[in-house]
């Protein structure tokens, strides 16, 4: 009997998906990674989320004063948060969204840093020996 080994590959890569999320200021959708996150965690803290992957609660505006206004006081991110939010977190929020970025300068957090840089294992393949007897 003849076998035939056929294998299926994976089919192609599929796009990336890019999340969307609605901006308590000015009500449009974009994309999560453009927004600045709050977020209300386990414990009930509010904090802003430049990494908008911590647990809990999130709550996006846009990296603008503008939105960020309109968030807060229609009191829409408070609602969105179900609870309070400390003025140390707006004034959080406010330096980062005038940075426009939504980065937060956290000093007790330790940051990550990608290893950008590879080692690559050295070639140790001879060559052709040109002496020959
Ligand atoms: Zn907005």
């Amino acid at each position: 009997m003849g076998s035939r080994g056929m294998t299926h590959g994976k089919g192609p890569g599929r796009p990336k998906h890019q999340p969307l999320r609605t901006c308590l200021g000015c009500g449009q959708k974009k994309p999560k990674r453009e927004l600045v996150r709050v977020v209300r965690t386990p414990s009930g803290a509010i904090e802003v989320d430049p990494t908008g992957r911590k647990a809990g609660r999130g709550a996006y505006v846009c990296p603008g004063e503008s939105c960020l206004r309109t968030a807060v006081r229609g009191r829409r991110l408070e609602r969105a948060l179900e609870v309070a939010v400390p003025e140390e977190v707006l004034d959080l929020l406010a330096k980062a969204v005038s940075d426009g970025t939504g980065r937060v300068a956290e000093p007790s957090r330790p940051v990550e840093t990608p290893r950008a840089s590879r080692v690559s294992p050295p070639g140790t393949r001879s060559g052709r020996d040109p002496l020959k007897g």
